[in-house]
């Protein structure tokens, strides 16, 4: 993945950062926990303790209040005018004894009891008299003990009760006084104590069902007290019990009971809140700390994952300049650490990688076998030269130089020898060109020249070094062979100013070369020979046109019997009648036709023509065998056999008359595709005769293998037969070598009587010539046929003379 589009959460850097914060926040929350905790459980207990002995000391003050309580009604009591009032039971005395009394005491409740236990006057409800007083027990006490002191309900409200009797001075009645147990109790009671606790009274039935009667709580607190759970709550020990916002230490303390199923109770508790008041600074401090070296974290994190990811982002960056291909920026390698120790891989890597691409380079832009420049390589350097070169007149040469009989030498011989050949041209061409010259391998057995100061006019003596250097055999090993070379020139800016027109136009020469006659040759391009040029292409759209316009006829030659002195085959040659070029030779257009693919037009023509002639003279008893040329295009393609097979059909035509002539360059253009064509046309009973013969490059041995019945040799070495000496050598051995290999052996380009009668000594079985005939349309061949000594009219003769 790249780089620049990772998500930043997923960077190493943003991870470590994470790490960082994280190990100090929880370092940090774990440490704020225990403190908490440890300060929180040590509140506690104080709290808890205090709340214990507070619960003593309020006992205490209870007690102390009801002795207060006591003595003063003991006072009243012993009043004389008081003890008058209760014995002569004059309760409006009474009771306004009572009532000073409780204003002096601040008393809530008091009454006057009478020996019969029946309360007599009461400040709660003075129309209670007669009513009996609940507590006997309180009185029994107080006749013992001369004061009686608890807690007790009444009228549904809890008070602190004394009990003294009215003593005259044995008991005549008892005095009761009680001091309500509610609001301003308590806050009475929590003002006294020492320790900030909040007070409650309550009663508490069998199903923990709180009645709370007092408090020092607001009223809507006190509100939230009646529904918290006390039932788990045992007396006299401290629990947190939660309560509004705020959770309070609490503790029961009993105070009382009424009857079997309620208690009195004191609730005393403790804000927790209240209690953790002065470590909550504490808190604070320590969150702020906290905050601070969290942030210190993140910056120190922040540093050192820079740190340690700088030079991972290095490596990256490099990764990623060596996939665009750029190696020459090494990672700086300033560390000792594994991190170096890949920085420096990454440097070698990148090296090794450098000199691979080079390798690579080098070898996408040179021939492997030669070293030399290939064609890509070439190509670039000419556009580089025209570059320069451009709207200047200063002429350069491009040299196409086509090794002949490579593709003889690979197929017999190997192609380690075929490449080694190449190999000791390519060193010889390498040895007569200059320092300023270009030469490349253009393909298997083309090399292509460049000479950047060469003129056209001036082209002559290079072109001669050059083909000075396939003067001498290359020797590989032990074998020693005769290479030749024919070579293309052109030249900028005359035959063109772009590389590809000028490479071309070379190709074009050397093609011209190609077909010229002696052995080692050169051609400057001549655009009025191009096939390519446009002229020439339109040509050959005139040519299918021509076809059907009848323009095309063919021409016969005579081939006579150096035995029997007698016409036995023709040859059948193409002409063309054309409307504005007036009559052409088959040259001009024939190369053209097989580099445009419009060859099987011709051939088409001239099998169709030939046969349906060669079946006609049949039907009239002229025992005329006919032979049609056939091109290097039409042996690459399956589709002529069919062709002919059709054809034979068609006119009825025996096979055994046929015979198809094949140059030895067509054969060595495919020969694998070739030799199995020509084995199925054999089989068809069709001959095949080896045209042009001297002028390949054929190996006897690789003669041997195809399945012809003749060779015919070409006219080069028949035209000056007589008057050449090593021509005649030539031709003799030909003709014996062709005999002992069981073939059939003609020669072409028989003009004059001498040569017939070299041939007619060498053995040679038939011959073709002006000397005979030139070639000669059908009605004027027919002609001669009657007239010619070599003609039919001589056999008949004889058969005359003989019958
Ligand atoms: P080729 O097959 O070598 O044909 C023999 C050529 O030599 C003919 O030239 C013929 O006129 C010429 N010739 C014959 N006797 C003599 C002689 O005594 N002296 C001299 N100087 N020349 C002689 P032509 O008719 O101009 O044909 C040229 C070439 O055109 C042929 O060479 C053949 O390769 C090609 N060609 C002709 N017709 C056809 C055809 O129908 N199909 C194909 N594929 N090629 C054809
Ligand atoms: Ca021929
Ligand atoms: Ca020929």
């Amino acid at each position: 993945q790249p780089v620049d589009s990772m998500p930043m959460f997923r960077s190493f850097r943003f991870k470590l950062i994470l790490f960082f914060v994280l190990l100090i926040t929880s370092l940090q929350v774990t440490t704020f926990i225990a403190v908490y905790r440890a300060t929180l459980t040590s509140v506690l207990t104080q709290i808890e303790n205090q709340l214990v002995s507070t619960s003593h000391t309020f006992r205490r003050q209870l007690e102390n209040r009801a002795e207060n309580l006591a003595r003063e009604a003991g006072i009243l009591a012993a009043d004389y005018g008081f003890r008058t009032a209760v014995a002569t039971n004059d309760k409006p005395t009474i009771l306004s004894a009572l009532v000073s009394l409780n204003s002096r005491i601040n008393g809530d409740r008091a009454m006057v009891i009478s020996l019969a236990n029946e309360i007599v006057t009461d400040t709660f409800n003075e129309n209670s008299g007669g009513a009996k007083f609940p507590f006997s027990h309180l009185i029994e006490i107080a006749d013992a003990e001369d004061r009686a002191v608890s807690i007790v309900v009444l009228n549904s409200n809890i008070y602190e009760f004394t009990v003294v009797p009215v003593l005259a001075p044995l008991p005549i009645a008892w005095i009761g006084i009680g001091q309500t147990m509610d609001d301003a109790l308590a806050s009475d009671l929590k003002e006294q104590s020492p320790f900030d606790l909040d007070i409650s009274f309550g009663l508490l039935s069998d199903q923990s069902v709180l009645a709370l009667k007092g408090s020092t709580f607001e009223p809507d607190l006190q509100k939230k007290l009646k529904e918290i759970d006390l039932k788990n709550m045992s007396m006299d020990s401290p629990r947190e019990v939660r309560c509004g916002d705020d959770t309070y230490v609490s503790l029961i303390k009993p105070l009382g009971t009424t009857d079997r199923n309620t208690k009195i109770i004191a609730l005393l508790q403790y804000s927790l809140d209240h209690a953790m008041e002065p470590y909550r600074a504490l808190m604070l401090w320590f969150l702020g700390i906290s905050l601070v070296s969290l942030l210190l974290a993140l910056i120190v994190g922040i540093w050192i994952a820079s740190g340690v990811t700088r030079p991972v982002r290095h490596l990256s960056h490099a990764a990623r300049r060596i996939r665009t291909g750029e190696y020459d920026t090494p990672v700086p390698v300033s560390r000792m650490d594994e991190i170096g120790q890949l920085a420096e891989g990454f440097n070698h890597m990148m090296d090794g990688i450098k000199e691979r691409e080079e390798k690579i380079y080098y070898q996408a832009r040179h021939d492997a076998l030669t070293d030399l420049p290939n064609r890509l390589s070439f190509a670039l350097y000419l556009e580089e030269i025209i570059d320069q070169r451009k709207d200047s007149e200063h002429q350069f040469c491009v040299i196409l130089i086509g090794v002949d009989r490579l593709a003889q030498i690979n197929n017999t011989l190997g192609h380690e020898v075929g490449d080694m050949a190449v190999k000791s041209i390519s060193e010889r061409l390498s040895k007569v060109i200059r320092k300023s010259d270009t030469l490349a391998r253009l393909a298997s057995d083309v090399f292509i020249l460049l000479v950047p100061s060469l003129g056209l006019d001036r082209s002559g003596e290079v072109l001669e070094a050059l083909l000075d250097c396939f003067k001498d055999p290359v020797t590989v090993g032990n074998v020693s062979m005769d290479v030749s070379a024919h070579l293309g020139v052109s030249c900028y800016p005359i035959h063109g100013q772009e590389g590809k027109l000028l490479m071309q136009r070379a190709d074009a020469a050397m093609y011209a070369a190609s077909r010229s006659a002696s052995a080692s040759r050169y051609t400057v391009y001549d655009e009025s020979k191009d096939p390519h040029t446009l002229n020439r292409l339109s040509l050959m759209g005139e040519m299918r046109t021509g076809m059907d316009r009848n323009e095309f006829e063919l021409h016969y030659q005579p081939k006579i019997s150096l035995k029997t002195r007698q016409i036995t085959h023709v040859e059948a040659l193409i002409r063309w009648n054309h409307p504005q070029n007036g009559f052409m030779p088959p040259d001009a257009f024939i190369p053209l036709a097989e580099q445009t693919g419009h060859i099987h037009l011709v051939t088409d023509f001239s099998l169709r023509t030939a046969m349906q002639q060669c079946s006609r003279w049949q039907k009239m008893v002229y025992p005329i065998n006919v032979a049609v040329n056939l091109s290097a295009r039409d042996l690459l393609s399956s589709k002529i056999i069919g062709k002919i097979a059709s054809m034979l059909k068609e006119f009825k035509m025996d096979p055994d008359w046929l015979i198809l002539e094949i140059t030895e360059g067509a054969v060595m253009q495919d020969p694998e595709k070739a030799l199995e064509m020509l084995e199925t046309l054999n089989a068809m009973g069709i001959k095949l005769s080896i045209d042009d013969f001297g002028t390949g490059y054929s190996s006897m041995a690789y003669l041997k293998r195809l399945p012809i019945q003749e060779i015919k040799i070409d006219k080069s070495f028949v035209l000056e037969l007589s008057t050449n000496h090593e021509d005649a050598v030539i031709v003799r051995s030909t003709v014996e070598m062709g005999h002992n290999l069981g073939l059939t052996v003609i020669a072409e380009g028989v003009e004059d009587d001498k040569a017939f009668d070299m041939l007619s000594d060498f053995g040679c079985d038939l011959a073709q010539g002006y000397f005979f005939s030139r070639p000669l349309p059908k009605a004027e061949f027919e002609n001669w046929l009657f007239t010619s000594p070599w003609g039919l009219t001589e056999r008949a003769n004889a058969a005359e003379r003989h019958g």
